[in-house]
């Protein structure tokens, strides 16, 4: 799989977070050196080698313009439908979309997914558009949109292979979702062909560079090697969330909380708490309970927020969360849905409230080893 840990932020746009990994520079470099190297000097022979640069990158990092336009427009759609976006991450295989859930019904999913390739033949259209006007008149222009026009098809028939993750492999996956109105089944087929796909391209790949056919060179089949390496690993964490899904289905809240949770009176002070509770336990969250209604919660960064020599005279009613400022789930709450929200919200802990009352807490590990022991047991 590959990790998108090492990515920097570059900022936010209607919402959503852009992050740069470092990959992405390996390939913009090889795009843009290959742009001002051979693509532009072997069709325009007569041009000066600073055009030719100029021309590479900005023709570069519109490409990448039109990669991140190609993701907006899947996130668009998705927040449409109700599914927040986290984050757009660039990387040497183009964009990547981070939705924190799958959706909830087979036509949301092929609209959120025909949005990427519709949106990047829309902008191929423009493009060669541009070129049409500027051609014979501004021919560095028309140079560049010509480049840019067919790129972006590309972009949108490669992403139309039916094999998981790519675009195709959801419209395929959704579709047999319709069909069958089995999710789980369908994303275990749909995964299934993207890896032979991957398969496939890997093999195209080694024939490529050994062979050299039509011209192609050794680089072309290592490249085809990678990106079938990556469409084979990759649909394992698409695969787990469908899993997950499936396993939680049915159950609610109270059928996957603990009781034992870690309660605390909120008058006591902070100091009281580190030593009376916290080393004891273990547990580095805490509900502020009294007579069992929910007060408040604390985590470990509220408690590191008070200066050391004010522990003995800070309560914790004065540095918690009130209640009404943080999630809370209900007993016949969908666990399934309890799930996403952490994943969605990024918090890892969740009390279980009834009638202002709590009667348990649920954790994201809590989740988790319950999904495991069910796939354990098999049942
Ligand atoms: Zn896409």
């Amino acid at each position: 799989m590959v990790k998108m840990g090492s990515a920097f932020n570059l900022g936010k746009l209607f919402g959503i977070q852009f992050r740069l990994h470092y990959t992405w520079f390996i390939i913009f470099v090889l795009v843009t050196a290959s742009l001002s190297w051979q693509y532009f000097p072997f069709a325009y022979p007569d041009w000066g080698q600073l055009l030719y640069w100029v021309l590479g990158i900005v023709t570069s990092l519109l490409f990448f313009a039109s990669v991140v336009t190609h993701e907006l427009a899947h996130s668009l759609v998705a927040r449409f439908y109700g599914i927040p976006v986290k984050s757009i991450t660039l990387f040497i295989f183009g964009g990547m979309a981070q939705l924190t859930r799958e959706a909830a019904h087979p036509g949301a999913e092929l609209r959120m997914a025909a949005a990427g390739p519709a949106c990047s033949l829309v902008i191929g259209g423009l493009f060669y558009l541009l070129w049409l006007f500027t051609q014979g008149v501004v021919e560095p222009i028309a140079a560049l949109a010509f480049w840019l026009a067919q790129i972006n098809v590309v972009l949108a028939v490669f992403n139309l292979i039916p094999g998981f993750p790519l675009d195709g492999g959801r419209v395929f996956r959704s579709l047999l979702w319709r069909f069958t109105g089995n999710y789980k089944r369908s994303t275990q087929i749909a995964v299934w062909v993207g890896q032979g796909v991957g398969y496939l391209f890997m093999l195209l790949g080694i024939l490529i560079a050994f062979l050299r056919p039509f011209g192609l060179d050794w680089f072309s089949g290592l490249w085809l090697v990678f990106i079938g390496w990556f469409l084979e690993n990759a649909p394992s964490s698409s695969y787990r969330q469908a899993q997950w899904r499936d396993a939680l289905h049915g159950f609610s809240a109270s059928q996957v909380m603990t009781s034992g949770y870690p309660g605390v009176p909120p008058n006591i002070t902070v100091n009281q708490l580190v030593y009376g509770y916290l080393f004891a336990g273990g547990h580095p969250f805490f509900m502020v309970v009294e007579e069992g209604r929910l007060e408040g919660i604390l985590t470990l960064d509220s408690i590191k927020a008070v200066p050391r020599q004010s522990w003995d005279v800070t309560q914790v009613k004065h540095i918690m969360t009130p209640a009404g400022k943080f999630n809370v789930a209900y007993p016949d709450q969908d666990a399934l849905n309890i799930l996403e929200q952490m994943e969605e919200k990024d918090i890892n802990q969740m009390p279980v409230v009834s009638g202002g009352r709590v009667i348990g807490l649920i954790t994201r590990d809590n989740l988790i080893r319950f999904l495991q022991l069910r796939s354990e047991l098999g049942v």
